[in-house]
């Protein structure tokens, strides 16, 4: 069963048509890295599947269930943003926990799971800090911290390196990598980085105006080009 299905995805903009007649199979374990240049779609693409965008047509199935009609915190996925989106009053700690505070996860389970992820990512010094006591990496780890404690059937990434600078992507990319093989999760990565692309996917559909050009492994798609877009945008020998 694929983790993710999507289907016929159209979305429109009054008259501008963003996203045209998307179909995607993703496996459960897969990496699958959207790319593509910017404006061709990606987050539109992400923000639906997460349920924070409508399709305008088209379903999407999280699990073997059309989440359609399902609102965001109930379609088992967890999303990690460009921006953080950390809460700014609230420690690393609390950052982390918040979600479980919520769904009042007793205090013992909120604590094995926040030094469980913390291992992780290596933030064990940084529990008791406000985010902005923290440099961009180790804010974007704590965003994938509070992602992996919900262990969710689906990790959503919209660009979360761009705001690095590029000795730490590079770093990042590979701890990212490393932490999928770790945990065997399912990731939609989206990134409009070509070598972020190539490094890191199981499976890569690259993006142009709305369509998916092609979707298949790295090598694949560096060798074998589907199109001239695709050749061009994975610079692709001649
Ligand atoms: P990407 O993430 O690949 O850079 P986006 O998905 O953000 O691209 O945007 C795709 C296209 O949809 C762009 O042309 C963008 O201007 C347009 N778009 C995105 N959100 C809206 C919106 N809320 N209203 C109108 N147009 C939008
Ligand atoms: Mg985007």
């Amino acid at each position: 069963m694929a983790a993710l299905s999507i289907r016929a995805l159209s979305k429109r903009y009054a008259n501008l048509e963003v996203l045209k007649d998307i179909a995607l199979d993703i496996e459960s374990g897969e990496f699958t890295v959207l790319v593509g240049p910017s404006g061709c779609g990606k987050s539109t693409l992400l923000n639906i599947v997460a349920g924070l965008d409508r399709p305008s047509a088209g379903t999407i199935e999280i699990g073997g269930r059309v989440v359609n009609d399902v609102p965001p915190k109930d379609r088992d996925i967890a999303m990690v943003f460009q921006s953080y989106a950390l809460y700014p009053s609230m420690t690393v700690r609390q950052n982390i926990t918040f979600g479980m505070e919520c769904r009042h996860v007793p205090k013992a389970e909120q604590d094995a799971a926040v030094a469980n992820v913390a291992k992780l990512l290596q933030i064990e010094t940084l529990l008791g800090r406000k985010p902005s006591q923290l440099s961009g990496g180790q804010r974007q780890r704590v965003a994938m911290g509070r992602a992996l404690v919900r262990d969710p059937l689906l990790f959503l990434f919209d660009e979360p390196l761009s705001n690095l600078d590029a000795k730490l992507r590079v770093e990042m990319r590979m701890e990212i990598k490393r932490l999928h093989q770790r945990i065997g999760a399912t990731i939609v990565y989206v990134t409009h980085d070509q070598i972020e692309a190539m490094t890191m996917a199981t499976r890569i559909a690259v993006m142009h105006q709305g369509c998916v050009q092609q979707f298949a492994d790295p090598d694949t798609v560096y060798r074998y080009p589907a199109n001239l877009f695709v050749a061009r945008f994975m610079g692709s020998p001649p």
